[in-house]
C-alpha cells in the first residue's frame, strides 16, 4: 500500500517507534528513522530495514528537544527522498513524581520532547504535504492523552495537548488531502514501561513478574500488554488510502482502559 511513499518516525530506535518503522517499511515505505542509542545497533537496524524490506532507510540523530535540529531532520528527509508523505511523531520520555516534587528540568524536557517536537515536525512538513495534496500525520499520544493518573503530570499535560493539536491540524488541513490522527496506546512493554515495572517491584518488594501483572491490571480490564507490532499495524492503516476520511480522532489501543 505504501510503495512509493516516504515516512519519518521520530524516536524509532526502540519500542513502539521501531515497530511502527518496521511496519511501514514492510508495507513499502522508504524511511527516515530517528532516536538515541548505541551507534552500531542503530546502523544494524537501519541496514536491516533495507535488507529485510527492500526499501531505502536513512537515520537522523536529531534531538527532539531542539527545534532547529527537528526542522533540519524534516528537511533532510524531504531532500533525501524528494518528499515526505507520512510523519509519525512518536519520541517520548516519562518521569514519575508528585507535582510539588516534579523537577523543573524534567517538566521542560517532557513538554519539549513529548509535545513541542510534534509542533516542530508538523509545521515543517506541512507545506510540502499541502503542495502535493497528500499527507498522513500520526501522533503517538497515550491513554494518558484521554484520562489522567497520579504522578505523571508533565506526561499527561503533554499527551492531552497533543490530542488537541491533532484536532487542529486535522481541521486546518481537512481539504488538503492530509489527515492527522492520534494513537492512544495503553500499556506496552517497552524500555519506557520496564523502568516503571522495575520501580514498582522495588517499592512494593514484589517480583518483576508480579509488578507487570499489578501495573497492567490496575488500569486495564484486559490484563495484557499491547504488542508494539499491533500499534505498527494501526499506523499503517491510518497511513493508507482506506483511512482517507479518518481525521482529527484519537484511536485507543488500550485493552479497554478508557472504556471504563
Ligand atoms: P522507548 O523508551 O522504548 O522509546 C522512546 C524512543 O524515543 C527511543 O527511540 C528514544 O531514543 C527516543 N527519544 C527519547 N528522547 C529523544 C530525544 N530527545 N530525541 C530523539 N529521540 C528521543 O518508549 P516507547 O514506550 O516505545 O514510547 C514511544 C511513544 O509511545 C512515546 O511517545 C510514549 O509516550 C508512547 N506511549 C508508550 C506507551 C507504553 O506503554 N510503552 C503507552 C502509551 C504511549
Amino acid at each position: 500500500m505504501l510503495k512509493g511513499k516516504t515516512a519519518l518516525v521520530t524516536g524509532s530506535t526502540s519500542g513502539i517507534g521501531l515497530a511502527i518503522a518496521r511496519a511501514l517499511a514492510a508495507d513499502g515505505a522508504d524511511l527516515m528513522i530517528n532516536g538515541f542509542g548505541d551507534k552500531a545497533a542503530i546502523e544494524k537496524e537501519r541496514a536491516g530495514l533495507e535488507k529485510d524490506f527492500g526499501i531505502k532507510a536513512r537515520y537522523s540523530a536529531a534531538d527532539m528537544s531542539k527545534p532547529a535540529e527537528i526542522a533540519d531532520m524534516v528537511r533532510a528527509a524531504e531532500k533525501e527522498f524528494g518528499r515526505l508523505d507520512v510523519l509519525v511523531n512518536n519520541a517520548g520520555i516519562q518521569h514519575v513524581a508528585n507535582i510539588e516534587d516534579f523537577p523543573i528540568e524534567k517538566w521542560d524536557a517532557i513538554i519539549a520532547i513529548n509535545l513541542s517536537s510534534s509542533f516542530h515536525t508538523i509545521r515543517t512538513a506541512l507545506p510540502g504535504m499541502q503542495k502535493r495534496k497528500w499527507g498522513r500525520i500520526i501522533n503517538i499520544a497515550s491513554a494518558h492523552g484521554l484520562v489522567a493518573s497520579a504522578q505523571k503530570g508533565a506526561y499527561i499535560a503533554a499527551k492531552h495537548v497533543l490530542v488537541g493539536l491533532t484536532k487542529t491540524v486535522a481541521i486546518e488541513n481537512a481539504n488538503n488531502g492530509i489527515t492527522c490522527n492520534a494513537i492512544c496506546p495503553g500499556w506496552v512493554l517497552t524500555p519506557l514501561v520496564q523502568q516503571q515495572v522495575d520501580a514498582r517491584a522495588k517499592a512494593q518488594n514484589i517480583s518483576v513478574e508480579q509488578a507487570k501483572v499489578t501495573l497492567v491490571s490496575e488500569k486495564q480490564p484486559m490484563h495484557e500488554f499491547t504488542k508494539p507490532e499491533n500499534i505498527g499495524a494501526l499506523a499503517v492503516f491510518l497511513a493508507s488510502d482506506a483511512a482517507a476520511s479518518m481525521t482529527g480522532s484519537a484511536y485507543s489501543i488500550d485493552g479497554g482502559w478508557v472504556a471504563q
